[in-house]
């Protein structure tokens, strides 16, 4: 048994209880860490401890994988055919939407989004585990014609057990993004969620429970990147990792992979995205995909718009539109259960105060802060929508990932030019092409090196279409039928039907 967590909310947007177990999810039961202890859980609006929680340890781990082995071996895996493992994540996105708004609030209370936006992101999360539940069935190889006397086949097979690490922006659309795939293959998952953002990913422990997910086939390890992460990084019976998160440890994850038994690794990483917006685009379109390509939630987004080159024939009306779209956003800055909220709080204080010296940096360096700047409000973390212009490419807040709503703008003259300096940047997750000139739209969406370019639009993620980085930004892609092969390895067998020796 475990402790539970339970609040009521009586707000202008959700009324009742949110809840969720707050013990770790082995085997399809609720545990007490074996070594280990309890972290708090923050409500970022507010700057409070909502609840403590379990963290585990590497012992945690272990165990948490050999349940994992044998679920696999014994009723998963190979052993559950693909319309078995189809229903049961049809099952579980069922049950998400059934308590849907109360995951959202429950979302809400842990990351300080806004409630309409943690209320998309459990959609979205239930319709993935759909799509992924359609696939299941539908996991196929080839036959290969060889000659007269042999034939050969492909299987894509399950890894086994699968460890995923996951971050806080968008806590369960992460978990259900990484869950759906890894179990429509036949995989079993060892999965951390981020120790700042556990509560959503532990309530659903019991939809897994109630979906009757065979004990094993799913286990919830709260815990510590340096421990519960790291345990699971090295972990010899582990034979994938799925992560999540920043550069930095997507590096000590593909180090953890070396020294251990060179698991095979995806990496989601951090980017420092470029919106190009020519002459010709059309203005009051582009100033709202722009926006909400930069602070939608509250910019903690991994392809962020966070570097807008504007051409000079448009700049002007470009700022004056933009700064006002900020304007109108930091009027709906708040609690986030307000109804009208539109932009929430920073994750955490240590996010806060690193997206404010980034702020402070900027300034410091001779970029104009024309709209925002500083913190909204006394309580929590919130930073209002915050546009630098006068930027050099050099300034720390033009190279650096900063993960919140800040955007820095630079001029530009030619096509060539730009490309040049959007290109600039170790990352390469996604970009944003504004232009009505089609060709050059193709031409120069073909030209930035990123994972994802989005032509007059941005942030628009599709389930069925792949999502991953170039360059430092990652490694794999997920979403789509893509995302399967990140879970599934190819065993090629020969069959003799005639071959004589
Ligand atoms: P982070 O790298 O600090 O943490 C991510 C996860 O890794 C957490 O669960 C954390 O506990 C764990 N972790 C930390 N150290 C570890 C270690 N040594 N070994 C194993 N696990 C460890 O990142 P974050 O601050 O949680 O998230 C923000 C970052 O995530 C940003 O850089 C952002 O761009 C990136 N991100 C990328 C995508 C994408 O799809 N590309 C999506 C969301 C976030």
């Amino acid at each position: 048994m475990t402790d539970v967590f339970k609040l009521t909310l009586d707000t202008p947007t959700y009324k009742g209880t949110v809840s969720c177990k707050t013990g770790l999810y082995i085997n399809g039961e609720w545990v007490k860490p074996v070594e280990g202890g309890k972290i708090d859980v923050m409500n970022p609006a507010k700057g409070q401890v909502i609840t403590t929680v379990s963290h585990g340890s590497e012992k945690d781990v272990d165990i948490a994988v050999k349940a994992a082995q044998k679920a696999y071996k014994t009723s998963w895996g190979l052993q559950a055919p693909g319309s078995a493992r189809g229903q049961y994540l049809t099952k579980l996105a069922d049950l998400l939407e059934r308590d849907l708004l109360e995951f959202a609030a429950l979302e809400t209370l842990n990351t300080g989004k806004p409630f309409s936006v943690a209320r998309e992101d459990m959609f979205a999360s239930a319709a993935i585990l759909r799509y992924y539940g359609g696939w299941a069935d539908k996991i196929q190889g080839k036959t290969i014609e060889t000659n007269e006397t042999k034939f050969a086949y492909t299987r894509h097979e399950p890894y086994g057990v699968i460890g995923q690490i996951i971050p806080w922006n968008v806590p369960l659309l992460m978990f259900a993004m990484k869950i759906g795939p890894a179990l429509a293959t036949g995989n079993t998952i060892v999965m951390k969620p981020s120790e700042m953002t556990p509560l959503t990913a532990l309530k659903f422990g019991d939809l897994a429970t109630e979906a009757g997910l065979p004990p094993g086939v799913l286990n919830i390890v709260n815990g510590y990147g340096q421990t519960v992460g790291n345990a699971i990084a090295h972990h010899p019976d582990i034979r994938k990792i799925a992560f999540t998160g920043s550069t930095l440890t997507g590096r000590k994850i593909q180090e953890a992979s070396a020294k251990s038994n060179l698991k095979v690794v995806s990496l989601e990483l951090g980017g420092k995205s470029p919106s190009i917006i020519f002459d010709d685009a059309n203005l009051e379109q582009t100033i709202k995909w722009v926006s909400l390509g930069i602070f939608r939630n509250m910019g903690q987004v991994c392809f962020a718009g966070t570097r807008i080159f504007v051409q000079e024939g448009i700049y002007d009306a470009f700022i004056k539109g933009f700064t006002e779209a900020a304007r109108v956003l930091a009027t709906q800055t708040g609690d986030p259960f307000g109804e009208k909220t539109a932009h929430g709080s920073q994750i955490s204080k240590t996010q806060f105060d690193r997206v404010m010296s980034y702020i402070e940096s900027g300034k410091s360096a001779g970029a104009k802060v024309e709209i925002g700047g500083e913190r909204h409000g006394n309580e929590g973390y919130f930073i209002k929508p915050t546009i630098f212009t006068n930027v050099k490419p050099d300034m720390k807040i033009v190279r650096e990932e900063i993960f919140g709503p800040v955007a820095s703008i630079i001029k530009f003259k030619a096509e060539e030019e730009v490309i040049e300096m959007a290109n600039d940047t170790s990352y390469g997750l996604a970009c944003g092409v504004f232009t009505e000139n089609s060709s050059r739209a193709v031409r120069v969406a073909h030209a930035l090196e990123a994972g994802t370019a989005w032509v007059n639009c941005y942030t628009t993620v599709e389930i069925s279409v792949p999502f991953g980085g170039f360059k430092e930004s990652g490694i794999g892609r997920e979403l789509g039928e893509y995302a399967l092969e990140l879970y599934t390895q190819v065993k090629s067998v020969h069959v003799n039907i005639g071959l004589r020796l």
